[in-house]
């Protein structure tokens, strides 16, 4: 798997070693075993499904989310960012290296007590996986685990997350 992430240096502003995951997603083999192996979080230790949605961040939360959402036999949540989601929202601000971003949930999109598998290609600092975890809580869900198909150990990433269940098939 780790042969089809590509490291591109340098982008998208100098000193940052950017995780492209292209190659991965033009693999067949590589993708289906990467969806696998997310929605293994998902499910209970008999291998049964323990989610009631899938959540998953755009943009490429969507691309790994949707066909994990599947793998479960579960439904998918777009988390967005601002303004582009038509219905009622619930918005969390929160901080990037440089300035802040805004990321918006449909409010009945997740239902009160619903158990939900946060998915992400990459988890860095943990803040945009932190922001999508108090979206859920804000619809009145429970975030029963995050999965990501990498994991930069060098960040933050699980300490921002906090007391929650984190898969990560890659950690560099
Ligand atoms: P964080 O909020 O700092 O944890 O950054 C995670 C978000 O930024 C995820 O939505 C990722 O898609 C994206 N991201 C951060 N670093 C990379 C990278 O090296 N490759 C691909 N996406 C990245």
């Amino acid at each position: 798997m780790a042969r089809l992430v590509r490291d591109v240096a340098d982008f998208p502003t100098a000193g940052i070693v950017f995780k492209d995951i292209t190659p991965l997603l033009a693999d067949p083999d590589g993708l289906r075993a990467v969806v696998a192996g997310l929605a293994d979080a998902g499910r209970d230790d008999d291998g049964r499904p323990a989610v009631d949605k899938v959540v998953g961040m755009e943009a490429r939360g969507f691309i790994l989310g949707a066909p994990v959402a599947l793998e479960l036999g579960v439904g998918f949540v777009p988390v967005r960012k601002a303004g582009k989601l038509p219905g009622e929202t619930h918005a969390v601000a929160y901080a990037l290296e440089y300035g802040d971003a805004v990321l918006e949930i449909h409010c009945d999109a997740v239902a009160a007590g619903e158990r939900v598998l946060v998915i992400d290609d990459v988890l860095a600092t943990g803040g945009t996986a932190r922001a999508t975890a108090d979206l859920v809580a804000a619809c009145g869900g429970t975030v029963a685990g995050m999965a990501f198909l990498m994991e930069l150990s060098f960040l933050p990433g699980r300490a921002t997350v906090g007391d929650v269940a984190v898969t990560a098939l890659s950690v560099v």
